[in-house]
């Protein structure tokens, strides 16, 4: 469907620029597309470079207040902000719903998981403490402070529309910086529901903006001078090219990339927990999540069971749309990505795989771009279907022998954003948490998302760039520090007696 078909009628989602809506004048539009029933509900402006120029600028002016705003007053405002997105979960949950497709609870669980890193920004005067060393050298005090870089920019994927950019723009601007999100055009409505939160807390306009779009827009932000530090959360293949090109033009860079996460299982493990897990974290949301289980690794004769237990629950899993109580896997974002991923599953039996479960011939909703869950099993290193990240409701099975084996595979894979180990043996799963090549490690848990007090971010091809996001890190992406180093006259040598003993 061409854009001039769809366009007359809905309504179109714009920029938010200095505390208030703005309609592009680029000309340029995106179509927001309502997954479950296949039809387009929205347009979405795209910023040219110019506009992305003014939301800089009014960023660059709002800075020098905020950044003198007092910590309790930055804080005050987090609390607000809090209290508000809290009352308005479910408000915020039904749009997710409604652009990306998932089922409520799992939208719901996602503003919880946002929402912990407000709360943790709440605590930004305790955060941004530095240190002090008194009498460093006779007479001399040196101690260190953090500062907030300026204006930085978030881009964000489609898949948490937000709880991504909640775990950068609390943070950040609790700092002290002013923020620009360019959130992902696929489902950008919430951008701007945030915006209006932000507001109603108690942020003065320009400190929090938003500009849509695509392309453009990113390419705008990565090259513009007044962009002091740049975090995106996306594919691996963007994410890469992101950090090259913004590190290329001074900036400070945080790319979190794609996945490919592994679990492992080995013979001692609870069957029963291990495929309840597996199926919940490789085919929730419909697999499109960065920490989504898209390989399990079993070891020895672990396979056989544990393969016939995830058929059983895979058969139980009901589909449809996510605003429809019951329902536990909605549809995919797009029609497009949608048969990307059916190709996969198409051409796992030609690469020697064998398709235990074909999710293509789930009788789901026509209209919507809803495909069920695929299990291959045989699948081996090198093949296509393991090689690349899928993102979607398909789940390969490794078989192999031994521990080693198990490990080698794993840490050969180019990705290293979570993993989890299934195991009864205390022993086994304290050494592979040591010997594994991955940023996030689950011990029986499939999804080991840290809380909002630790940071997040994989290795490898998952993440370009030095600090993880959120949490401490986030802190320390967000702030400079300055070291001084101060030496006062003695009292005792003032030309008015201070009533001081002299210091030595
Ligand atoms: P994407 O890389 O296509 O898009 C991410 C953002 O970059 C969007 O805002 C998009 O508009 C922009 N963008 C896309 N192509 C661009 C280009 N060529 N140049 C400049 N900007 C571009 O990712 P997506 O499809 O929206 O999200 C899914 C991907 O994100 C998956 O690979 C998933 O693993 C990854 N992801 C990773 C994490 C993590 O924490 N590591 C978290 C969530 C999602």
């Amino acid at each position: 469907m061409a854009i001039a078909d769809i366009s007359v009628g809905i309504r179109t989602v714009h920029h938010w620029i200095g505390g208030r809506l703005v309609t592009s004048q680029s000309g340029r539009t995106g179509v927001v597309w309502n997954p479950a029933t296949g039809q387009p509900q929205a347009k979405v402006d795209f910023a040219s470079a110019g506009e992305v120029d003014h939301a800089v600028a009014v960023a660059k002016h709002a800075f020098a207040d905020w950044r003198a705003t007092p910590l309790s007053r930055r804080s005050e405002v987090m609390f607000k902000l809090r209290e508000l997105v809290d009352a308005n979960r479910r408000r915020i949950a039904e749009m997710l719903t409604s652009e990306h497709g998932k089922t409520l609870p799992d939208a719901m669980g996602e503003v919880a998981r946002g929402l912990e890193n407000i709360e943790f920004a709440c605590g930004i005067p305790n955060l941004l403490k530095g240190g002090f060393s008194e009498q460093a050298s006779r007479g001399i005090d040196v101690y260190q402070i953090r500062q907030p870089l300026g204006v930085v920019a978030g881009i964000t994927p489609f898949n948490f529309p937000a709880m991504v950019p909640m775990w950068m723009f609390p943070s950040a601007i609790a700092c002290g910086n002013t923020f620009i999100l360019k959130p992902s055009e696929k489902d950008p409505s919430v951008s701007l529901y945030i915006a209006e939160l932000l507001k109603q807390a108690g942020v003065p306009d320009g400190v929090f903006n938003v500009v849509q779009g695509d392309r453009v827009a990113v390419d705008r932000l990565l090259e513009h001078r007044d962009v002091k530090a740049v975090s995106f959360v996306g594919s691996t293949p963007v994410a890469r090219s992101i950090y090259e090109t913004a590190t290329r033009n001074g900036k400070r860079v945080q790319a979190l990339g794609g996945a490919k996460n592994h679990m492992l299982v080995l013979p001692d493990a609870d069957v029963p927990m291990a495929a309840d897990a597996a199926i919940s974290a490789a085919y929730g949301s419909a697999g499109e999540r960065c920490m989504a289980i898209s390989v399990v690794v079993a070891v020895g004769a672990v396979a056989d069971p544990l393969v016939a237990a995830l058929r059983e629950r895979m058969a139980k899993i009901k589909i449809g749309p996510g605003m429809d109580e019951g329902n536990e896997m909605g549809p995919l974002i797009t029609r497009e990505h949608r048969d990307r991923v059916a190709s996969y599953v198409a051409a796992a039996a030609s690469e020697g795989a064998t398709v235990a479960v074909d999710g293509r011939e789930h009788p789901a909703h026509p209209a919507g771009f809803f495909l069920g869950p695929s299990l291959l099993d045989q699948v081996e290193p090198g093949m296509r279907c393991y090689r690349d990240e899928i993102f979607g409701p398909v789940l390969g099975v490794v078989r192999v022998d031994t521990y080693d084996q198990a490990l080698r595979i794993i840490n050969e894979n180019p990705y290293g954003n979570g993993v989890a180990i299934f195991t009864r043996d205390g022993g086994a799963a304290r050494q592979f948490q040591f010997d594994v090549e991955a940023g996030m490690v689950g011990i029986n848990v499939p999804i080991p998302v840290p809380v909002a007090y630790y940071s997040f971010g994989g290795w490898k091809a998952s993440l370009f760039g030095d600090l993880h996001i959120y949490g401490p890190e986030g802190v320390q992406f967000y702030t400079r520090t300055k070291v001084v180093t101060s030496r006062w006259p003695d009292p005792g040598t003032s030309k008015v007696d201070l009533g001081f003993p002299q210091v030595r």
